[in-house]
């Protein structure tokens, strides 16, 4: 694990200063979606063109100690520093067919966001592999990883700039046209219309404010502008009113289509219709299947929705597929 900043995690005096500087960092990375402090090969290799297929395999992972920003002491840093960091991913392997979309479950602190964190390359792995269409991420160049890879997060991260702006960030070429498109097929171009300055309305804290289910369809807009043929998806996990519930199903159901994608999966409708689903528990996949076997098998999936979901699915129509079963 090569990270450009080790010699000064050295110096115990500016540690807190790294620290403080490495959130901050972090932060604008993911607005990036630029993987930070992540060496590029010289002579990096092209993805192959066509729908990509994402595979892990035997990967393990600890965060570098120097990311633990929440602990508590300088010492307890460097006793980690030593140690190599505590490891987060156990040997995690799954494959995502190009197309497919993979849904991640699992309790909090499993490792779903960091498993979905090493698919754009925020971080090497520490051993085994991540690769797209067969090629490892760390032989691609960042600017075809950056294309190929979206990200979608709950809280949608905007820049306090224009919508049109907002929007190019991902596609700085695109025209007029594709950007009302893509606002369309985000369900937010009746929005948009309506705003007195239209696409050049400046968003954010001094500027319009957006509610939250908006600024959802907007990074949503953002990624049918630039296209991606991987889609990791942050699915939120607080309901929206009903409203911008639909219209952000709605747009998701176009961001997705005929991309391979890794959902971190709150929804149980994303649940249900994932190609394959993914139960992650304490860093490991302890079980793998569809919606429908998992149920039958009666594992942790099983469990985990009977207590999470089963009430949800009572105010549901009757499923015709579980009717037939
Ligand atoms: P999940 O998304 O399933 O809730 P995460 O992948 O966020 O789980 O977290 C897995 C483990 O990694 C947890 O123990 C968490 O505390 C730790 N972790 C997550 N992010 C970081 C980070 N940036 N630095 C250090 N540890 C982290
Ligand atoms: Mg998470």
């Amino acid at each position: 694990l090569t990270r450009l900043y080790t010699p000064l995690t050295a110096l115990a005096n500016a540690r807190v200063d790294v620290m403080t500087a490495l959130v901050s960092f972090e932060r604008v990375f993911e607005v990036l979606d630029l993987p930070p402090m992540i060496i590029e090969r010289p002579d990096p290799e092209r993805l192959p063109a066509g729908p990509v297929s994402v595979e892990f395999d035997d990967v393990r992972f600890a965060y570098p100690a120097a990311d633990r920003v929440s602990l508590a002491s300088l010492e307890e840093v460097a006793v980690l520093d030593a140690r190599g960091g505590e490891q987060v991913l156990h040997g995690v392997s799954f494959r995502a067919e190009p197309g497919q979309v993979v849904a991640l479950v699992g309790p909090s602190g499993a490792g779903k966001s960091t498993i979905a964190s090493l698919v754009p390359r925020l971080y090497d792995v520490d051993s085994g592999a991540v690769r797209l269409s067969g090629v490892d991420v760390r032989d691609l160049g960042s600017a075809d990883l950056r294309a190929a890879v979206g990200v979608v997060t709950q809280d949608g991260h905007l820049f306090h700039d224009t919508i049109a702006a907002n929007l190019r960030y991902a596609a700085p070429d695109a025209d007029d046209a594709e950007l009302w498109d893509a606002l369309r097929r985000a369900r937010l171009d009746d929005l948009v219309r309506s705003l007195p300055d239209g696409p050049e309305t400046v968003v954010g804290e001094r500027g319009y404010r957006l509610s939250g289910g908006e600024r959802q369809r907007l990074t949503i807009a953002r990624l049918l502008l630039a296209q991606p043929r991987v889609v990791i998806l942050d699915e939120a996990t607080a309901h929206l009113d009903s409203e911008s519930e639909l219209a952000v199903q709605a747009a998701l159901t176009e961001a997705l289509a005929g991309r391979t994608a890794l959902v971190i999966a709150h929804r149980l409708s994303t649940i249900r219709t994932a190609d394959q689903i993914l139960v992650v528990e304490d860093g490991r996949v302890v079980e793998r299947g569809r919606h429908i076997e998992l149920l039958a098998a009666g594992g942790r999936y099983a469990e985990l929705y009977h207590t999470q979901f089963a009430a949800e699915e009572e105010r549901r129509e009757p499923d015709p597929v579980i009717e037939v079963l």
